[in-house]
């Protein structure tokens, strides 16, 4: 029976990349050249089960940024290295209801509402210890690597154009700063997030990322661990409830996993103890989520049963 159920995954995926590859709605993100110049029809999906079992279909080796995915995985970080209460001190796990680049912060604490949103994940990649700069990056790059199973590297295209275009971003952190919410050195924080944004993976790598954390934080490909497994129910709650930005709550009751977009067009959803879901195509809705992704996330978890509360 589970061997039928595994070869049907399989169709699934392929069933959902046909209906959905004439979907044209959507606009890609279009901030810095190297985002706008992405084709629209790119498309892939990919399932990465906790056995390690893998089943995917389109764009498979087409890579891209990983741009807002990066904040679940360096949230993770930071729990590591100062602590839940600590952490929790600088980012709140507050939904916003905002956009994603909303420079706004909650006016009693003064910290960012959460770490999927850009003032929090700023705040958050702040936090991540090491002596200087370049031990910091590499320290998040080692993490990246855990987590896909093989080398990364960061598009410096992207980056120094995300660098050179950030001024919203640079602005978050000079409000942040104002209330001495985070280290004056801001300029290397946000030269940190922006590399974290502009590490390239591919809709495998989404999956296997999304696995791990449906696994307990250990990734099912290399048998190695990625993160303390103590962190990974803070992780998915905030994916829960914020991941998806001011489409959270519809998410959570369409879909109803933990999970997490990017302005490239990537979107992972974890269904835990089961498998990771990752799904690449860069057109964009109005609030940042792709527009396909989306879709086959509503579908994947319909056809399945995967919604957490489903309980009949
Ligand atoms: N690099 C983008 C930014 O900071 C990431 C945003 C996103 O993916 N939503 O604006």
């Amino acid at each position: 029976e589970d061997l039928q159920v595994l070869s049907s995954l399989q169709s699934i995926v392929e069933d959902l990349h046909c209906q959905y590859k004439s979907l044209q709605k959507g606009v890609v993100a279009n901030y810095i050249p190297e985002l706008a110049k992405v084709s629209p029809d790119l498309f892939a999906v990919c399932l990465v089960t906790v056995d390690g079992e893998v089943y995917q279909i389109g764009d498979r080796d087409r890579l891209f940024t990983i741009q807002s995915i990066s904040k679940v995985f360096t949230y993770g970080l930071a729990l590591e290295d100062r602590g839940r209460d600590d952490v929790l001190t600088r980012v709140g796990v507050e939904p916003t209801g905002d956009a994603f680049n909303a420079i706004i912060l909650d006016e009693q604490s003064k910290r960012p509402y959460n770490p999927m949103v850009n003032a929090g994940a700023i705040a958050t990649t702040s936090l991540i210890k090491g002596a200087d700069a370049t031990e910091r990056l590499n320290r998040l790059l080692e993490m990246f690597r855990r987590y896909v199973g093989h080398d990364v590297f960061v598009d410096i295209s992207v980056f120094t154009s995300e660098r050179a275009t950030g001024h919203r971003n640079r602005a978050m952190a000079h409000l942040m700063l104002n209330f001495g919410m985070i280290q004056p050195n801001i300029e290397e924080s946000l030269d940190l997030y922006f590399q974290q944004c502009a590490v390239m993976v591919n809709c495998q790598d989404l999956a296997v990322m999304a696995a791990t954390l449906a696994n307990k934080g250990v990734n099912p490909i290399t048998g190695k661990r990625a993160l303390q497994s103590t962190y990974v129910k803070d992780i998915l709650s905030v994916m829960y409830t914020c991941g998806m930005y001011n489409f959270a709550g519809e998410w959570a009751y369409k879909v109803g996993l933990p999970a997490k977009s990017g302005v490239c067009g990537g979107i992972i959803a974890v269904v835990p103890n089961k498998m990771g879901i990752g799904v690449f195509s860069p057109s964009l809705d109005q609030r940042g989520n792709s527009v396909r992704g989306v879709k086959v996330c509503e579908e994947l978890s319909r056809i399945l049963g995967l919604h957490l509360f489903d309980c009949c």
